[in-house]
């Protein structure tokens, strides 16, 4: 086996040169503090990007997944296996969805979804219904086609020809989806309800309403992309819940394995019926130890008490986090909702939240960017209160060394 030591030298070396990573690498993660190589802490708020909910080396996941990995790990879909079928019963019960499709990332399950919702026009209404309305800025995972219906065009650049039959409205802009939409071609509208990537921006609740409405006036369905805001991340379950806005498709990834690769696509049983036998799938999606851990988590995280507890814990970093850029100039407002937020640097600092990125690391807490402008917050579900201070103070010091 290969013991050699590693360090980021290697990785320029020997990965694909897509990501930049930083000088750490981080050896072992303990609820929300993660060890680098050379024994250096750090609170973590970056949460793995949304993913890490219950923290890291959580005993019930690390409980499931040892449990799962004596019995069985995988099994073709020629099969079924307990742990995906025990998962799928209790996301429809703890959701509007009727029935899943499993898979392994957000982009998957978005490719999923989107797949559907053309079938299902096609089925019902003819070939011609295969427009799809998405959103400036929206993100929605990185394979051609969820590249083509996400709103970053650089995201695009060089990969061309894209799919066909997608255009982008803006975001909190009922109009210019009226002025798109139409009985005849529109297939789906999707969107994120709070754009996670684009900067951390909520959807205003009549913007999302409007889109439910404007949907079922034209025969389109609404997908919500839960990849980010999905699994408590706001403080219910699924965002969908804080707006009373019930979409016809869901996708759910990130937090959904709080560490482990695991998606899933939710919908009613009338739309599913488009995605018949042969239609779609997945090698390792429904895969029984990612299924294992996800029920874990789904079970961990719909719990009361945990949902309060992320409304509880946000607004203390909130306030912390506005303290801060009141007191240094930085920020000129933090929005989001429960523990995803995003800190909207001054005009005096934009385009610098790299920076921020950067200081936090010298001073022993991981913070996240949303875009350039945007200092992006998303710590696990259950971050003890003394790491939240602890966090605040050591972002304040490199807020403090940052601006002297
Ligand atoms: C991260 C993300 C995706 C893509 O998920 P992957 O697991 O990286 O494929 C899709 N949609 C949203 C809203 C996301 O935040």
């Amino acid at each position: 086996m290969n013991k050699e030591p590693v360090n980021r030298e290697l990785f320029d070396e020997v990965m694909v040169p897509n990501y930049a990573p930083g000088k750490i690498i981080p050896v072992r993660g303990e609820g929300s503090r993660i060890w680098d190589q050379d024994g250096r802490e750090f609170v973590d708020l970056q949460g793995g990007i949304a993913v890490t909910c219950l923290g890291h080396s959580h005993p019930g996941l690390v409980g499931a997944l040892q449990e799962q990995a004596e019995k069985i790990w995988h099994l073709s879909n020629v099969m079924t296996n307990e742990p995906a079928l025990r998962l799928a019963k209790t996301l429809c019960d703890q959701t509007f969805a009727e029935r899943v499709f499993f898979a392994n990332s957000g982009g998957e399950a978005n490719e999923a979804a989107f797949k559907l919702a053309r079938r299902y026009a096609w089925e019902h209404f003819g070939p011609e219904k295969n427009e799809i309305i998405s959103f400036k800025n929206a993100f929605h995972g990185r394979t051609l086609f969820t590249v083509s219906v996400g709103g970053q065009p650089k995201y695009l650049e060089g990969f061309e020809p894209a799919p066909g039959g997608i255009h982008h409205a803006d975001y909190n802009d009922l109009d210019s989806v009226k002025a798109l939409i139409s009985k005849e071609k529109t297939c789906a509208v999707v969107v994120e309800p709070i754009q996670g990537e684009g900067g951390v921006l909520p959807g205003n609740p009549e913007f999302l309403e409007g889109l439910r409405t404007l949907c079922d006036e034209h025969d389109a369905l609404l997908v919500f992309d839960e990849v980010q805001t999905g699994v408590g991340r706001t403080g219910h379950l699924y965002a969908y819940e804080m707006y009373g806005v019930v979409p016809d498709i869901l996708s759910t990834a990130k937090g959904l394995g709080g560490g482990f690769p695991v998606a899933a696509m939710l919908t009613t049983e009338k739309v599913a019926a488009s995605l018949g036998v042969g239609t779609h799938g997945s090698t390792y999606g429904g895969n029984a130890l990612a299924c294992a851990v996800a029920q874990k988590v789904i079970d961990t995280v719909s719990q009361p008490e945990i949902l309060k507890g992320v409304k509880a814990r946000s607004e203390k970093l909130r306030k912390g986090m506005m303290d801060i850029g009141e007191r240094y100039g930085v920020f000129s407002e933090v929005r989001g909702a429960g523990l995803l937020l995003g800190c909207v640097l001054t005009e005096q600092w934009q385009g610098k939240a790299k920076d921020f990125l950067n200081a936090g690391l010298d001073e022993g807490v991981m913070v996240l960017v949303a875009g350039a402008n945007v200092v992006r917050l998303a710590p696990s579900l259950i971050i003890p209160e003394q790491d939240i201070d602890e966090a605040l103070e050591r972002f304040e010091a490199a807020v403090k060394k940052l601006t002297a």
